[in-house]
């Protein structure tokens, strides 16, 4: 399989990649994780270090992670190319 340059994933990622934040006031809790159909969040580590990993590649920007979070601590915007409200990147 042919690899695509850094540059290219970038720009493919920055017009058609969901952005999703995580603020201050998530607890890592198993229901943004849980309801996911995709896998696009992910919990990792352990205790204190808990954290969420977020694959952009596999978000569909359905919004369930934003509907199950009950601290609301999730903040989504869908990609560029679907949200004319968006400006899009500079292209190289
Ligand atoms: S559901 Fe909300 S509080 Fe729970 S891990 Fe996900 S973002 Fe954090
Ligand atoms: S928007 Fe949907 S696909 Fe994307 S991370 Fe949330 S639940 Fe998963």
């Amino acid at each position: 399989m042919q690899q695509v340059d850094p540059a290219t994933h970038r720009l493919w990622r920055d017009l058609c990649g969901p952005r999703l934040t995580i603020t201050g006031s998530c607890s890592p809790c198993p229901r943004c994780t849980g309801i996911c159909p995709t896998g696009a969040l992910k919990r990792d580590g352990r205790g204190s270090a808990k954290r969420l990993l977020f694959n952009w590649m596999r978000c569909t920007s359905c919004g369930l992670c934003v509907s199950f979070c009950k601290a609301s601590a999730i903040n989504l915007q869908p990609p560029p190319l679907l949200d004319p409200s968006q400006p899009l990147p500079p292209l190289a």
